[in-house]
């Protein structure tokens, strides 16, 4: 079994970001040399996320819109969690309902997505440099 572990980094220049990383997973895919497998996305931060859905824009700006309606960032001290002197309460509530990670299946050495299908990273606690891990095992 092959085993390949590739990390990401971003540092979003908002708050807020959505960044379509299919083609990023798709090179590091290319780079394991694995036919058949399985991948692995994950962010690594509580208050990021990875997630599949369609790149439309009106879609990613409908997202946001939910997510600022469900966790509105501000009155900051809404939040408890805020109470430790950080203002990222909305962010992992964010996080939370957008998912951890992402498990694509690899075919014949691509990422075996369906139609529409692409894999997003969604910051909620930007302006800093955060990452997402990429592993791939399989033969
Ligand atoms: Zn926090």
């Amino acid at each position: 079994m092959k085993a390949h572990r590739k990390e990401l980094w971003f540092n979003t220049p908002h708050r807020r970001d959505y960044i379509n990383i299919t083609g990023e997973v798709s090179d590091a895919v290319r780079e394991s040399g694995v036919r058949e497998g399985l991948c692995l996305v994950n962010a690594m931060h509580i208050t990021a996320s990875v997630y599949i859905n369609d790149a439309e824009p009106g879609l990613i700006a409908d997202y946001d819109d939910w997510l600022e309606r469900l966790a509105p960032h501000a009155p900051i001290s809404q939040y408890r969690h805020n109470a430790t002197g950080e203002d990222n309460g909305d962010a992992h509530l964010k996080r939370q309902i957008m998912g951890r990670e992402v498990v694509v299946a690899i075919t014949e050495g691509k990422l075996d997505l369906g139609p529409w299908e692409q894999i997003h990273y969604a910051e909620f606690d930007g302006r800093r440099k955060k990452r997402v891990l990429v592993k791939i095992i399989g033969e």
